[in-house]
């Protein structure tokens, strides 16, 4: 992928996100045969052996992150933005699919972000798990590599960036097939209530994406047939925000923070924790990371969970 030169100029960068992922042990259990049996074997007994207690944050998570993230920005040092989520603690409303879509308005074409419902076949009763989904900001994107240099790069603090006025038509396609997540959707120009008797004007409000002003007024949105995707809701980040998903979660299920500050919230609740390995295994660098580990007194979820879905896309 392209990189500006404001990031060719940070060495070290890639030392402190090695330090970082270095302390979250990989469960990697899709690719570790003996994992997989020993939770099969766990199904076959009905409940899953109790994990110890985690080591869960005390006091107000969202009022940490949001000091952490001033710290981060008024440091003035190479910044690494991570989202953890905890998909044990997901219950599934959506408020942050809705909050994303207040927050980035978006046709009816698609979204940003999605809970997908994953069923699991325990016996005797079935057991639901949400995942929260958007764009995992990979550092070795499949997106950036499907088309010319340019169109997609990567900022400093590791946002994937979309070029809005030339990822359009073929290119834009060529990204969204290339998303091994499905991430992307092509904006269709389109509100939901422009056909209606009463066009609704909170959907042709200006808005910021990839640094640059929007509208999506039909006839002159400039993102009609363009690739889009989650931003980190990188507009509230340069702020100094916390994006809209993680302080709308009622579950406490997101995190989000610089994985260069060994002082933030995101940095201790990710030591000696298991993360899902799959997308680091497919050699996506993302910085979207998911715990993997069952609450004490839940059961554990196998891999196989997930991947005997129907959808675990967006
Ligand atoms: S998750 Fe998909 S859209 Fe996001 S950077 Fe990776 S390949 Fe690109
Ligand atoms: S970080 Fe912002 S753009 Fe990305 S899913 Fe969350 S609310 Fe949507």
């Amino acid at each position: 992928m392209e990189e500006s030169n404001r990031e060719k100029s940070q060495p070290g960068k890639e030392t402190h996100r090695r330090g970082f992922l270095g302390a979250l042990a990989g469960a990697g259990a899709c690719a570790v045969a003996g994992t997989v049996t020993q939770q099969a074997l766990n199904m076959g007994q009905g409940m899953a052996a109790t994990p110890a207690p985690l080591a869960e944050p005390t006091g107000s998570v969202i009022l940490r992150m949001q000091r952490d993230l001033e710290e981060s920005l008024a440091a003035k040092r190479p910044i690494d933005w991570h989202m953890v989520v905890d998909t044990r603690k997901c219950i599934g409303c959506d408020a942050c699919t809705v909050a994303c879509r207040a927050e980035n308005p978006c046709g009816p074409a698609g979204q940003f972000r999605k809970v997908v419902q994953l069923e699991v076949r325990f016996w005797p009763q079935p057991w639901v798990i949400f995942k929260p989904s958007n764009c995992l900001q990979c550092d070795n994107a499949p997106c950036a590599r499907a088309v010319p240099a340019g169109m997609i790069t990567r900022r400093p603090d590791g946002i994937v960036e979309f070029n809005r006025d030339q990822l359009k038509g073929n290119y834009a396609k060529a990204a969204a097939d290339a998303c091994p997540v499905g991430a992307i959707h092509i904006d269709d120009g389109k509100t939901f209530t422009q056909d209606s008797p009463r066009p609704q004007e909170y959907e042709r409000r200006s808005f910021v994406e990839n640094g640059k002003a929007c509208s999506r007024t039909p006839g002159a949105n400039p993102l009609a047939g363009s690739a889009r995707k989650c931003t980190f809701c990188s507009h509230l980040l340069d702020t100094g925000m916390l994006p809209a998903c993680v302080t709308t979660c009622v579950g406490g299920a997101m995190y989000f923070g610089d994985a260069n500050n060994p002082n933030s919230l995101l940095y201790e609740i990710t030591q000696g924790r298991h993360y899902f390995e799959g997308y680091q295994n497919q050699g996506l660098k993302p910085r979207v990371i998911y715990f993997t580990e069952s609450m004490p007194d839940t059961r554990e979820i196998p891999c196989l969970a997930c991947h005997e879905s129907r959808s675990q896309q967006l």
